[in-house]
C-alpha cells in the first residue's frame, strides 16, 4: 500500500520541479512596440511566448504551457 503512494509522491515532486525549472528559464523582454495603453507587452526569449502585464515588471510565469493547453 505504501509503494504506490511513494511512487505518486515522487512523480508529483518531479513534475513540480520540472514546471518550476521551466518558469525559471523563462526570460522576459519588454517589447514597447506592442504596448497597449496601460498594458506592457513582454516577449519570452526562451520560448517565444507573448504576455501583457498591467503591473511593473515582467510576468512571473511562462505562458508556453497555456498555449499548449488551448
Ligand atoms: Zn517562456
Amino acid at each position: 500500500m505504501l509503494i504506490p503512494i511513494a511512487l505518486i509522491a515522487v512523480i508529483v515532486v518531479a513534475w513540480y520541479a520540472w514546471t518550476h525549472r521551466d518558469v525559471r528559464r523563462c526570460r522576459w523582454r519588454a517589447d514597447r512596440t506592442g504596448d497597449r495603453r496601460s498594458l506592457r507587452k513582454y516577449t519570452c526569449v526562451h520560448c517565444g511566448a507573448e504576455a501583457f502585464t498591467a503591473s511593473k515588471g515582467p510576468p512571473k510565469d511562462c505562458k508556453r504551457g497555456l498555449d499548449r493547453r488551448l
